[in-house]
């Protein structure tokens, strides 16, 4: 691994830099193999396996299993996620921990890994998964399904479109594009494309971001900044080029001297893997000070559905009252009846691709269960429960036939160790299966 030489050059004397570590670690090669649990299923991980210092929920793996081949993972048990990307545990949770039904947007969302965290951490708060890229939000979309929670909004717009949502969010996190340099380990092939002229780029497009962003954020609200370079100009010069350009206090996060953090520049946390179990990667946060103009919000009445038009859907949840339900195109959603009317709004000025659960697809007979549901905890009567083996698991997972000895004939929801995976529907002589084609698991 052939590290730039002009990279080097612009790292050295910037906080934590040490070069000779940082060669050797990139020499050595091997990154650590890390989960984070989804508490809504259980928070259990995998066996043996050590907690990420500054994130409960992390849990270092031993070794890297085949997490293809494993039912919990695609019932959204955890996550795979480097550990270093879980600090934003402790920027959310010191700044923002307190806000009372906090609105978050993620507004450079794919794949999930940060989208899935921060839905664990909001509460009953609002979280706004965003990505722009649209051959990416498929990928985001499957994983905020997988994770389960209800209190998500999956969207594809521009930064500039979401300025739409003037002064909604209390918590934006920009986890921006960025040059990289971060994930050379993992990904050697970053290192052919990095470049000075690409870290220049990528500075000018996350002022971009910031810039259409920001007026998104309510005053008093908490800004996260985050990328996975290395370059003063992606991080330390867009901390100071926030605090010059708008209303925008830099805030310290409290660390513990045993996590191997570096603190640099006015309120930024450097990750070095070479001081840390962890891949590198830079975040600050920042309080917006100042007013924006009012909040541009034209409540427009959403059309939820009645109870009689929402019944099909309500009879398959645990606490129907606790949702409103809205038919977009031809499923049903769930929407928890507290986010019911800024979910739908969003859905007015957005263009959301995910809202709530999807609880299904009426049809004249009766209402065909989607996915969704069947990994969210909404799920009631009326189906019954199939606990799968392993083996069974695998089978329904890759949609080869399917044999479970006794299940009574109707529809089925199939759980691993106690959580659900998917729908069956069983019919004399066979088992259909339910589980979307797209997610099929072809590995043997
Ligand atoms: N937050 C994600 C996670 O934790 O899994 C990783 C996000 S990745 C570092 C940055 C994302 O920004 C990518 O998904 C990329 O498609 C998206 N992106 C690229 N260009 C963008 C732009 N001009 N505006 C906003 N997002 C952009």
């Amino acid at each position: 691994m052939t590290l730039p030489v002009a990279l080097i050059e612009s790292l050295r004397g910037l906080p934590g830099f040490d070069e000779a570590a940082f060669v050797a670690v990139h020499e050595r090669g091997e990154a650590p193999v890390s989960v984070r649990v989804n508490p809504a299923k259980g928070g259990a991980g995998p066996e043996g396996s050590r907690v990420v210092p500054w994130c409960p929920a992390g849990r270092y793996l031993a070794s890297r299993p085949s997490f293809i081949l494993d039912p919990s993972w695609h019932a959204g048990r955890y996550y795979v996620q480097e550990a270093s990307s879980m600090f934003v545990e402790q920027a959310f949770r010191q700044h923002a921990g307190g806000v009372p039904s906090p609105r978050v947007l993620d507004a450079c969302a794919a794949p999930g890994g940060k989208s899935t965290h921060l839905q664990a951490l909001v509460g009953d708060g609002l979280l706004v998964s965003n990505e722009v890229i649209r051959a990416r939000v498929g990928i985001l979309s499957e994983n905020m399904q997988r994770w389960g929670g209800d209190n998500v909004v999956v969207t594809s717009a521009d930064p500039r479109a979401l300025g739409a949502a003037a002064a909604f969010f209390d918590v934006v996190l920009v986890d921006a594009p960025c040059s990289g340099s971060g994930l050379f380990r993992r990904e050697p092939e970053a290192i052919r494309e990095w470049s000075p002229e690409l870290v220049e780029m990528c500075g000018q497009r996350q002022q971009r971001i910031l810039a259409d962003l920001w007026c998104s954020l309510k005053e008093g609200g908490l800004l996260i900044y985050s990328t996975c370079s290395y370059s003063f100009r992606e991080n330390e010069a867009i901390v100071d080029w926030l605090t010059r350009q708008f209303a925008a206090e830099p805030l310290p996060v409290k660390l513990d001297p045993a996590w191997g953090i570096v603190a640099s520049g006015k309120s930024g946390y450097r990750f070095y893997p070479y001081l840390l179990e962890g891949e590198g990667l830079f975040m600050a946060c920042l309080k917006k000070t100042g007013a924006v103009g009012p909040a541009s919000r034209s409540l427009r009445p959403a059309s939820f559905l009645s109870r009689r038009e929402a019944e099909p859907a309500r009879a398959w949840l645990s606490s129907p009252d606790d949702y409103d339900y809205l038919l977009t195109g031809e499923t049903i959603r769930a929407l928890p009846a507290a986010l019911a009317a800024d979910m739908a709004w969003l859905g007015s000025v957005l263009p959301v691709r995910e809202a709530g659960v999807a609880v299904g697809q009426p049809t004249r007979k009766e209402l065909v269960p989607d996915p969704a549901l069947a990994l969210s905890s909404l799920v009631g009567s009326p189906a019954p429960r199939l606990e799968l083996t392993l083996e069974q698991a695998l089978a329904y997972l890759r949609k080869d036939d399917l044999r479970i000895e006794g299940a009574p004939q109707g529809w089925a929801l199939v759980t691993f160790e106690g959580h659900g995976l998917g729908w069956v529907k069983v019919l004399p002589g066979r088992i259909n299966n339910y589980w979307p084609k797209p997610w099929r698991v072809l590995k043997r």
